[in-house]
C-alpha cells in the first residue's frame, strides 16, 4: 500500500472510531441476542474493558454510521427534489404552460449547478451567483427563452454564455444538440465537467468569444444569447438558419434590458419582436460592454 493511501486508511479509522464513541454516547449498543440458551465464554462477544481502539469497533456501529449517512444525503436529495416540483408548479403559475419545457425544468437538478453553499437556494426563481461575478439563470427566463425559441427534437442550438451550464442542460431536453461557448475559462471547464457528470451527453462547451458563434457547427435552429448586448453579433446572425430564431436581451442600459425574438425569413431579412423587460449581466465585446466597465 501506497504511503498516501495508508495515511488515507488511518484517517478513516479514527474518523470512523470517533463517530463510534460518540453513537455509544448517544445509544445502549445492542449486542445480538442469545436466542439459544444462557450466554456462554464462547458465545459472548469480545469486548475490551477501556476506549474502544479502531480495530475493536463493532460492525454493528461502522454499519449504522454509514445508514445514518444514506439516511441523511437520501433525505436531503428528497428535499431538493421537492423543491424541483414546487419550481415546476411555480412556473407553471407564472406562465409557463408547455408541459415539454415544465418537464425539462423538473428533471434537471439546479442544485448541481450552484456552489455548495447555495444548494438549499437553488429552487427559488432567482438568479444566484456563481462565481467570477456571473450568475446562473433565474429558471422563469430559461423557461422563457426555451419557449420563444419553440425548440423542436430535432433542432440545434447555439447558447452564448454558458455560465453554469444550468440553461444548456435544461435546452439539451428539448433539442437534438447544444453547443454552449462560455469566455471565461474557470466556469466553461466547470460547466463542462458538471453536464458531463450530470449525464447530458448532447450537449458541448467551449471556451470563447461567443461572438464568433461556433463556426464549424453552423447553421443553428436556435441561438440563445444569455448575456445583454447592443446588438445581435453579425456571425450569429449569418450562423441561423432561415426559419430560425434568436433570442436576445438588447439594450444601451446596463441594468435593464428587452428580451426580442428574431426569426430569419431569407437571407437577408429578420423578423423582430419585444418579448418583455430582463435584466442580464452584460455580453463583453463588440456587441455588448468592455470588460470592468
Ligand atoms: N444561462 C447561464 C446559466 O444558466 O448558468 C447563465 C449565463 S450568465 C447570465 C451570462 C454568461 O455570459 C456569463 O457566464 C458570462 O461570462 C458570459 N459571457 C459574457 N460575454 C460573453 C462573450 N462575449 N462570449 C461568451 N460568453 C460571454
Amino acid at each position: 500500500m501506497l504511503l498516501r493511501e495508508r495515511r488515507h486508511a488511518a484517517c478513516f479509522l479514527s474518523d470512523a472510531a470517533y463517530q463510534a464513541q460518540l453513537l455509544l454516547r448517544q445509544h445502549t449498543f445492542a449486542w445480538p441476542s442469545n436466542t439459544s440458551g444462557p450466554m456462554t465464554d464462547a458465545k459472548r462477544p469480545k469486548q475490551s474493558s477501556g476506549q474502544l481502539t479502531p480495530t475493536e469497533i463493532p460492525k454493528q456501529v461502522s454499519k449504522k454510521i454509514s445508514a445514518q449517512r444514506r439516511d441523511q444525503s437520501s433525505r436531503e436529495q428528497a428535499n431538493l427534489d421537492q423543491s424541483r416540483l414546487e419550481l415546476v408548479e411555480a412556473l407553471r403559475g407564472k406562465g409557463i404552460h408547455d408541459r415539454r419545457i415544465l418537464d425539462a425544468i423538473g428533471r434537471v437538478r439546479r442544485d448541481a449547478f450552484v456552489p455548495d453553499e447555495l444548494k438549499e437556494a437553488a429552487y427559488h426563481d432567482i438568479p444566484l451567483p456563481i462565481g467570477q461575478g456571473q450568475t446562473i439563470s433565474q429558471p422563469l427566463v430559461v423557461a422563457w427563452m426555451a419557449d420563444a425559441m419553440e425548440l423542436q427534437p430535432t433542432d440545434h442550438v447555439l447558447d452564448v454564455g454558458t455560465g453554469s451550464g444550468y440553461a444548456a442542460a435544461v435546452m439539451s431536453l428539448l433539442c437534438a444538440t447544444v453547443h454552449s461557448v462560455e469566455r471565461i475559462p474557470e466556469l466553461a471547464q466547470r460547466a463542462k465537467a458538471r453536464l458531463i457528470a450530470e449525464g447530458y451527453e448532447n450537449v458541448s462547451v467551449r471556451c470563447g468569444d461567443g461572438h464568433q458563434g461556433w463556426p464549424e457547427h453552423a447553421p443553428f435552429d436556435g441561438i440563445c444569447i444569455a448575456a445583454a448586448g447592443r446588438e445581435i453579433p453579425a456571425a450569429l446572425r449569418d450562423q441561423l438558419v432561415i426559419g430560425g430564431r434568436i433570442i436576445a436581451p438588447l439594450g444601451n442600459d446596463r441594468s435593464s434590458q428587452t428580451l426580442y425574438r428574431l426569426t430569419r425569413t431569407d437571407e437577408h431579412q429578420f423578423k423582430r419582436e419585444k418579448l418583455g423587460k430582463v435584466r442580464f449581466v452584460p455580453l463583453i465585446g463588440a456587441a455588448g460592454w468592455d470588460e470592468g466597465h
